[in-house]
């Protein structure tokens, strides 16, 4: 195997392995191969709403999103990464929500997230018009939150790790694996064998597979979410921010949208609980469903009255990966030290992706979380 390092095997070219591999090659690890089935993006990440942002309430998920963010931020000077700054907006909904609020901001002002700040009901009026506010006792907002579109920062970070040598086999399928004597992994693709020191799996919703495929084991739940683009009755004389109305823990899914562009929104139903059902990501339903499409239009007339006479038009459905504790997973898998697994992220691994990119290559490399101390908590148990 030779070079600098271990040689490392990524399963899988969406967000997370990409930016695992070009993390890798960015340390110095010379022989570093991604291993996608089909194409790039061809999982999750090209499907995703593709918002990034840091209103969150634990400070773990703030530090790990904040510097996410300082990562696209770089993309975009350097690389020209297309970033739509529309904000992000999450709204409250009780007086524990706006202290909820008001926490997150100072942990986030501590991290360098100088701009969010926590609104009153009447600003948030102001900032969003046409949305009714009088159930609404906070927002906590981030104006320079944003979005990106998957399939382009994918093809962006492709282009970067290829660029920085590392070798990129599409149409390559992981069948099986073998533990050599001397360790690692002679692994069986679709498009022939090859060998490794260490392999990171991040194939997303089917990262369970790819584990059982390596010898191990990890528990990780394929959720179908869907969305859809809204076209407004008319244009806006303001921009949209990206508006998140779900609280964790209520049992029930929560309403987002945003901009698209003039006249036109993308919205969806968000929830971030662990025990809804799984899906075979082989063979979900691809189109959005006339239930879901109904539950959608009942709530955004109710949050965006003036709006009511919206059309929905284009759903569709993709997978959130979610692990067993509904948060991300990046570490060794338990009993199996040669592989690495990088993802979970669930409705989150777009904007978590150039992180988790980060503590998988420390992993690698170093054995252990570097970056951000504190992501221990994401190794698997
Ligand atoms: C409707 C929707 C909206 C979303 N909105 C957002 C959002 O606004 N912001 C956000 O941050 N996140 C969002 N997400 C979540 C986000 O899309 C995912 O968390 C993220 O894309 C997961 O990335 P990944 O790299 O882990 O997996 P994927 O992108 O799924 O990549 C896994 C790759 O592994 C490959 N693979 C699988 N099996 C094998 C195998 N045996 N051999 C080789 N390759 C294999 C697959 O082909 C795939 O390309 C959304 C998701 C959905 C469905």
């Amino acid at each position: 195997m030779g070079g600098d390092g271990p040689a490392v095997c990524v399963i899988g070219a969406g967000a997370i392995g990409l930016c695992s591999a070009l993390e890798l090659a960015r340390r110095g690890v010379s022989q570093v191969t991604v291993i996608e089935a089909r194409h790039v993006a061809a999982g999750s990440s090209g499907l995703s709403v593709g918002i990034v942002e840091t209103q969150y309430l634990d400070s773990l998920d703030i530090e790990l999103r904040a510097r996410s963010m300082r990562s696209f931020e770089r993309l975009e000077r350097e690389h020209g990464l297309r970033v739509v700054r529309n904000g992000y907006l999450r709204l409250g909904h009780s007086a524990e929500a706006r202290a909820a609020f008001e926490r997150s901001v100072e942990i986030q002002h501590e991290l360098g997230v100088l701009d969010a700040s926590v609104l009153d009901s009447e600003q948030v009026g102001r900032l969003v018009p046409d949305m009714r506010v009088d159930d609404v006792q906070a927002g906590l907002f981030g104006p320079s939150d944003g979005f990106i579109d998957g399939h382009l920062y994918c093809g962006l970070l492709a282009e970067l790790a290829l660029g920085a040598g590392v070798k990129l086999l599409v149409g390559a399928e992981l069948l099986g694996a073998e533990q050599l004597d001397r360790g690692g992994l002679r692994l069986s693709t679709s498009a022939g064998e090859l060998e490794c020191d260490l392999a990171v799996d991040a194939a997303g919703p089917w990262a369970g597979r790819v584990a059982e495929l390596l010898g191990c084991e990890v528990e990780l739940v394929p959720q179908r979410h869907q969305a859809s683009a809204v076209h407004l009755p008319h244009e806006l004389a303001y921009t949209m921010p990206s508006v998140m109305d779900y609280t964790p823990g209520i049992g029930e899914r929560g309403l987002y949208f945003r901009h698209e562009g003039p006249g036109r929104l993308i919205a969806g139903l968000h929830g971030e609980e662990a025990s809804e059902r799984a899906v075979d990501p082989d063979s979900f339903a691809r189109q959005a469903d006339e239930e879901f499409l109904e539950a959608l239009a009942r709530k955004l007339t109710s949050r965006l009255p003036r709006l009511a006479d919206s059309a929905l038009a284009g759903g569709w459905a993709g997978l959130y990966p979610v692990s067993a504790t509904g948060r991300p997973l990046v570490g060794p898998l338990g009993g199996c030290a040669s592989v690495i697994v990088a993802g979970g992220a669930g409705g989150s691994g777009i904007q978590l992706s150039p992180v988790l990119g980060e503590l998988a290559a420390d992993w690698v490399v170093h054995g252990g979380p570097r970056v951000v101390a504190g992501a221990l908590e994401l190794a698997p148990r």
